[in-house]
């Protein structure tokens, strides 16, 4: 039956039908985290909009689910869904650029990388993220935590403008024109509402960066977190730190702080000079670049590594957070690590009412990331991660972590507490209107609100 089926999505369509018994399949479905592999019914691939169209009807007809992928980079597995139609949007790559509005469009599968070189080639950027072999998609509906997240917001703050087809397959041109309640609700309300072909991002001109890394360590290595934390409470929106806690080969507590500041490098370097000269910093590679060095400050993770990432969105910084990141570290393995990054500046000023993105008034987004490989320690690596979420929960926001970095046990309840009530309801509205059988599920999920 489902055979047949199978068969008349590939008659219907021009893209790519991958199924479980056909070459191809076992790649196509490999998630970023070899902790979560589902096995989807079929992968579709689509060669253009009506295909998309086509897929999401035949999806209904069916009675399955759908799961979109973009970057794939989903820690919680979200884009290898199991038992449903997987829409594999990741060829759906490219970007063009506006200079006269000063504008973006992407293609809903492009990689951060795809975004950057199109915008890089103006002096132009969007915010985005920091590793840019990660899909836009997946990371601009949920938030977005960027180079530029003090000076410009989140990712989702900038997006002004998205094509999406709903569960029922109507084809959506949204802006604040034309649904602006589903703009709103994109802006953080993840891969709820159905599939986002193209994203429009409002784009900023980035002449120059100065950045790198600060490490620390030692006796007074306690001191220099709490001197981060005073450094970040009177930073100037140039100014983006994020901290990274790990143990080093001795076994000894080990911290960076990973700076990107947004214009010259004496204004930089002044901005950072308190920690730079601190008696616990051993090394510093800080420099003057451009926006393309920045945004490969950071080296890719590849796939197929065992992961599980848990944290929350936190409201201060203070002697809670700093004991956590010494604890945590001490105890880490080899590749796992706790990452703070701190947020203040047009983040926090960009009113709640422009996005459903639920941290608004957060400090910082402070998550372990556990990274193995030997599933005999899945045990002992997932114990590591959520010991340091618990250490930080006093300082949590209203218990949730940042969305996306999911835990791939993530549950209904901290889901729903990355936001506030009033957006909750305002979101499963939004969901019961666009997608009242909760057909795309693989996500934050969003319950339709009741009839
Ligand atoms: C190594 C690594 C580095 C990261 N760095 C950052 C960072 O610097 N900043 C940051 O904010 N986040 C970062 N993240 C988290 C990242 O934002 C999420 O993993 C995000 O889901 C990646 O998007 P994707 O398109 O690659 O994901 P996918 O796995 O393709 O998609 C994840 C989910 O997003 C939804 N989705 C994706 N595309 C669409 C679409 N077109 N239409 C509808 N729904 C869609 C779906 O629900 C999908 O299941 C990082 C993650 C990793 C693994």
């Amino acid at each position: 039956m489902l055979q047949e089926a199978i068969q008349d999505l590939r008659g219907r369509t021009r893209g790519e039908v991958i199924e479980p018994a056909g070459g191809g399949y076992e790649a196509a479905r490999e998630a970023y985290n070899a902790m979560a592999s589902g096995r989807p019914v079929v992968i579709f691939r689509p060669a253009d909009l009506t295909d998309i169209v086509t897929a999401v009807r035949w999806a209904a007809g069916s009675d399955l689910p759908i799961g979109v992928r973009g970057g794939g980079h989903s820690v919680a597995g979200h884009s290898s869904p199991d038992g449903a139609l997987l829409v594999d949007l990741s060829r759906w790559r490219g970007a063009t650029v506006d200079p006269a509005t000063r504008t973006a469009d992407a293609l809903a599968g492009s990689r951060l990388m795809d975004l950057d070189a199109a915008t890089f080639a103006y002096g132009l950027a969007a915010p985005s993220g920091t590793f840019i072999d990660t899909g836009i998609g997946g990371l601009t509906l949920s938030g977005g935590i960027s180079w530029l997240l003090s000076s410009e917001g989140y990712a989702c703050d900038a997006l002004i403008g998205a094509q999406l087809v709903t569960a029922d397959g109507d084809v959506l041109e949204v802006d604040e024109e034309h649904e602006p309640e589903l703009l709103w609700g994109l802006r953080g309300g993840g891969g709820n509402f159905g599939v986002v072909t193209r994203l429009r991002y409002a784009l900023t001109e980035v002449p120059a960066m100065f950045g790198g890394r600060l490490r620390f360590r030692g006796s007074s290595l306690r001191d220099s977190i709490l001197r981060t934390f005073e450094v970040e409470a009177s930073a100037p929106d140039e100014l983006v730190l994020a901290m990274v806690a790990w143990r080093a080969e001795d076994g000894s507590p080990s911290i960076s702080v990973n700076v990107g500041w947004r214009g010259d490098p004496e204004s930089g370097m002044a901005a950072v000079s308190a920690l730079a000269t601190h008696p616990a910093c051993y090394e510093s590679d800080l420099k003057p670049m451009n926006w393309l060095q920045q945004q490969t400050l950071y080296q890719p993770i590849p796939f197929g590594l065992r992961q599980y990432w848990k944290g929350h969105l936190i409201g201060q910084l203070d002697e809670t957070l700093a004991d956590a990141l010494i604890a945590s570290a001490s105890e880490a393995s080899d590749e796992s690590f706790a990452l703070v990054e701190l947020i203040h500046g047009r983040a926090h000023r960009i009113p709640e009412s422009h996005a459903a993105f639920g941290g608004r008034s957060a400090v910082a987004n402070v998550t372990a990331l556990a990274i193995w490989e030997d599933a005999a320690d899945d045990a002992a690596e997932i114990a590591w991660a959520r010991r340091f979420a618990d250490r930080v929960s006093p300082l949590s926001l209203r218990g949730g972590g940042y969305l996306n970095y999911p835990e791939i046990d993530q549950t209904a309840s901290r889901v729903a507490a990355a936001y506030p009530p009033d957006s909750w309801a305002r979101l499963r509205g939004l969901k019961r209107r666009l997608d009242p059988h909760n057909r795309f599920r693989f996500n934050a999920n969003i319950p339709p609100a009741d009839a």
